[in-house]
């Protein structure tokens, strides 16, 4: 009794991601999770298929990161950071900058990967504007891209797929151009990058930045591209003068198989930003780094400083974890476990490239993709998935599997034989 009033409560007040308050998905109640299971109210277990989208890379309840809060919760669970530093955030600046691009140097803590975001494309203007050049304000991106749901993250996002047609007059005009089509496993074809510098040459007076989602652009399409794309768009953000911006709060802390996706074209972004898998999936944090000559120029210029500052930024329990998450994944050989994800990704998921309502089977790294001929229904779906013992929520043609990189070899195996179940006996009901 108690439990369906506990659902009634939370079908009644409390809103869900993208859902309606009238006509609210079905949501499952969890009690708690561990490893890769995450185990219902009422007993079932389910095998991870999604790490909570993309975060929880070592799994749940982790022995190791659970020790870091509760030793970090002794000491103060936050302190503001004007005026104060604290040894979580400069251990785990110190471990930042060990692994991303080397020409990063200064780091910015922010609240979630959306807020790195809108600090990566405020660094930007503010850039340009302390040199006198305010007319460099607007951003080029391409489609099929997604940076977050607040206003300027989504106004980079793809124009379709993304949110303008509902906040459309009121978001910032940005300027798009088309999603790169060179798949990552293709011949690269010069083609691609073309609409790209005729879009710079034009308009590169007025553009600030350019932001993209390296090698994977994930909730826009989950699409993995050509990593001569990203050496050709360094190219061309140099010879028009622009800052180049990686997302990579999706594709950061191994999941492409490279501990970031820059590394596939071996190409450093001026303004970089992570979020989801650095605090393990813990709590919410996210950075935002960029290069000196950035940082220095916008310390020069009119403001004199960065102007930004969240109250919760580097929260101390929040930087703790992210230290030991990192130290965890750093201290195996995690790109030998990747390649053993994406070999027993590849053994189970290619054969239904064989149906003809899938479109195309896509791995890389410890992503698994399977993409319809047509949208799914996802809450039947999802349905079905639990009533299998497996959680994958799947959205538009997209069935898609990314799941905590401490997956057994069992569990995995499980779960992409009930996705390949499901998905071949779509066959009778499309
Ligand atoms: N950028 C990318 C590439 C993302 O995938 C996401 C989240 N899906 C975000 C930004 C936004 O992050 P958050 O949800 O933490 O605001």
């Amino acid at each position: 009794m108690t439990k369906l009033n506990d659902l009634q409560f939370d079908l009644e007040h409390i809103w869900h991601p993208y859902t309606s308050m009238t006509k609210p998905l079905p949501v499952f109640k969890v009690k708690q999770a561990y490893g890769a299971i995450i185990e219902l109210d009422d007993g079932r277990q389910l095998i991870d298929g999604m790490s909570s989208w993309w975060c929880a890379i070592h799994g749940y309840n982790h022995p190791e990161l659970n020790q870091a809060v509760t030793d970090q919760l002794q000491k103060m669970s936050h302190i503001m950071f004007g005026g104060f530093t604290h040894e979580p955030a400069i251990e785990l600046g110190k471990l930042l900058l060990q692994i991303t691009p080397p020409s990063l140097d200064k780091i910015f803590y922010a609240d979630s990967g959306s807020v790195a975001v809108e600090v990566a494309l405020k660094m930007a203007v503010q850039y340009w504007s302390s040199q006198g050049k305010k007319e460099k304000s607007n951003f080029v991106t391409p489609r099929s891209g997604y940076h977050g749901d607040t206003w300027n993250a989504m106004s980079v996002c793809d124009p379709v797929t993304g949110m303008h047609q509902i906040f459309g007059s009121s978001l910032p005009n940005r300027i798009f151009v088309p999603a790169p089509q060179v798949g990552f496993y293709d011949e690269w074809d010069q083609a691609d990058i073309a609409e790209l510098e005729q879009t710079l040459a034009e308009h590169h007076q007025s553009i600030a930045g350019l932001i993209l989602e390296p090698i994977v652009q994930g909730a826009g399409g989950m699409r993995f591209y050509h990593p001569e794309y990203l050496r050709q768009a360094k190219l061309l953000c140099e010879k028009y003068n622009i800052l180049l911006i990686f997302d990579e709060i999706a594709t950061g802390f191994g999941r492409t198989g490279k501990m970031f996706a820059w590394e596939h074209a071996q190409v450093e972004p001026d303004i970089m930003c992570i979020g989801k898998g650095l605090t393990g999936g813990y709590m919410t944090l996210s950075a935002t780094l960029t290069s000196k000559k950035v940082a220095g120029t916008i310390s020069q210029g009119e403001a004199g400083v960065f102007m930004h500052g969240p109250t919760f930024m580097a929260n101390p329990l929040a930087c703790a974890v992210a230290v030991k998450s990192t130290q965890v994944l750093l201290a195996q050989d995690w790109q030998a476990n990747i390649q053993r994800i994406k070999q027993q990704l590849s053994v189970h998921l290619q054969p239904l490239s064989q149906l003809e309502y899938v479109q195309d089977v896509r791995i890389l790294g410890a992503i698994g993709v399977v993409e319809l001929t047509f949208n799914v229904d996802m809450k039947t779906l999802q349905q079905e998935f639990v009533r299998r013992g497996i959680w994958i929520r799947p959205f538009g043609k997209l069935v898609y599997v990314m799941p905590p990189y401490i997956i057994t070899e069992n569990e995995l195996k499980t779960l992409l034989q009930q996705l390949v179940e499901v998905v071949e006996q779509m066959e009778h009901s499309a």
